[in-house]
């Protein structure tokens, strides 16, 4: 199963829980599953989570039942799509010989099977079949005395992406997986220390920035005091943080891995301009990821920005399609072009990447039937040729377009008149300018650490 998921946490504020879904909220475009949250009074912890959106899960009633000074949140996405069990919903929270503990876990863990196939010879019982409840067993098996030296134990063992909030009955933690390759930032609120996948989620409750949580660190906070703390055998670790963070999956408005999504996403179009060039009338994005490269393309190449094609926001991906002539209707229900604006225009359309290719073949013809002339498409991104085991959803290889197709081949099937990629030198340049601290996985094959040949084989059969 693959997720990617946004964590929110805060300790020491008397409306933790409602900070907490405010934070969920701003985290809303990581995870549109279900939601949860988890709240401790020192004594005892709450929680309250279920199937849905931020704001349909939590109303007022359920909220109010949350007190507590200390909380954690989690907004899930999995592709097993809405039958999934409610055993899966996060954060988990168990009950075990020392007490209580929740989990908010973002990424994905890629030894999770072989771990839960030894717990469970050892007698382990599993509720659900996320690989976050693996994390939870490890740390109740562990042999060690304190709690902090059974999570460090715990996570000794696991290899893959792990953005982590821990809480018990009085403590909150919160890790990051010693290659780093999602995001979890730290912040601060009247005295109170907040965690978050994004920044994003701090301006909304006005928190400050303080830093990130480094790869490879666990930050615990117990009895006020912050502490931190290196997750042993981590030391030969590769930084990889995930390139695909900064192309399409976290918001613009936030700061991650240290830097403005929204300027590193401009600096691609930027760059995209100066790589591929082209004699055009207008800039055009797909919405949304596309806007800001589209920016950037426009800025840098002095040809107008329109926004050509305007998205519906409030088409979910429970999307009903009942058969082939209504599914072409698909990218319409979405996205819809201004005629008046494209007509007889040279048109540079800007997406951030090409997947499986049919987005960007639907919407090239939709805009020659809306009059464009010429139709230039522009990915801000490298071609995506290798599918991510650490937690972005990408389909497999043989459904990537790119990884079977030349690019010229790939402008031939999406009706393009011309098409040009980001390079990876120039993403890396735009993203903080070093190749050694970035995954790239998705674009050239470079994996930073081995995957089980069991997840492989898995994500195959899908
Ligand atoms: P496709 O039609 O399969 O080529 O999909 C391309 C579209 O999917 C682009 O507009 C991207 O913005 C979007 N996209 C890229 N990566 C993802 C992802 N991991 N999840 C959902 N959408 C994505």
């Amino acid at each position: 199963m693959k997720e990617y998921c946004g964590v929110f946490g805060i300790y020491n504020n008397p409306n933790a829980a409602y900070y907490t879904y405010l934070g969920l909220y701003a985290l809303q475009h990581r995870g549109q599953e279900s939601a949860g949250i988890a709240v401790t009074n020192g004594e005892r912890i709450t929680y309250y989570r279920d199937f849905g959106l931020v704001s349909s899960v939590f109303k007022n009633e359920s909220l109010k039942h949350l007190t507590g000074f200390v909380a954690v949140g989690h907004n899930r996405y999995s592709t097993s799509g809405a039958s999934d069990s409610p055993d899966n919903i996060q954060p988990i929270v168990v009950s075990y010989k020392y007490g209580q503990m929740a989990i908010a876990h973002n990424g994905n863990i890629v030894n999770a099977l072989e771990l839960r196939e030894k717990l469970e010879e050892e007698g382990s019982i599993f509720r659900g079949t996320t690989d976050s409840e693996v994390i939870v067993h490890l740390i109740v098996k562990s042999k060690k005395r304190k709690f902090l030296e059974k999570l460090m134990d715990a996570l000794s063992k696991l290899k893959g992406a792990y953005s982590l909030l821990v809480m018990t009955n009085k403590k909150l933690i919160a890790a990051r997986d010693p290659w780093g390759f999602r995001p979890l930032c730290m912040g601060e609120l009247d005295g109170s220390i907040v965690f978050a996948s994004e920044t994003c989620a701090f301006d909304l409750i006005g928190a400050k920035y303080i830093r990130d949580v480094e790869p490879g660190e666990v930050v615990v906070i117990e009895n006020g005091e912050i502490s931190s703390y290196q997750i042993p055998g981590c030391e030969n670790c590769k930084k990889s943080q995930c390139v695909f963070e900064f192309v399409y999956f976290a918001r613009p408005d936030s700061k991650i891995f240290g830097k403005s999504v929204y300027e590193v996403r401009k600096e691609f179009g930027k760059i995209l301009a100066r790589e591929y060039p082209v004699k055009a009338d207008l800039v055009i994005p797909v919405p949304d990821s596309g806007v800001v490269p589209a920016l950037g393309y426009s800025q840098e190449s002095r040809i107008p920005f329109e926004m050509g094609l305007i998205r519906n926001h409030y088409v979910g991906r429970t999307f009903i399609k009942p058969d082939q002539k209504m599914r072409d209707i698909g990218v319409r229900v979405k996205l819809n072009p201004i005629p008046e604006l494209l007509k007889n225009k040279r048109i540079v359309v800007i997406d951030d990447s090409i997947v499986r290719g049919t987005t960007s073949r639907k919407i090239i013809r939709m805009l020659r039937e809306a009059g464009a002339k010429e139709v230039h498409m522009r990915i801000s991104s490298p071609p995506t040729k290798w599918p991510c085991y650490f937690g972005i959803d990408t389909p497999t290889r043989d459904q990537l377009i790119a990884s079977s197709h030349s690019i010229e081949e790939i402008c031939k099937y999406i009706e393009a008149d011309s098409l040009g990629y980001l390079s990876l030198e120039g993403m890396i340049r735009a993203a903080g300018g070093n190749k050694d601290s970035f995954c790239t996985a998705c674009f050239d094959g470079n994996y930073p650490l081995s995957v089980p040949e069991t997840i492989t084989r898995q994500a195959e059969k899908k």
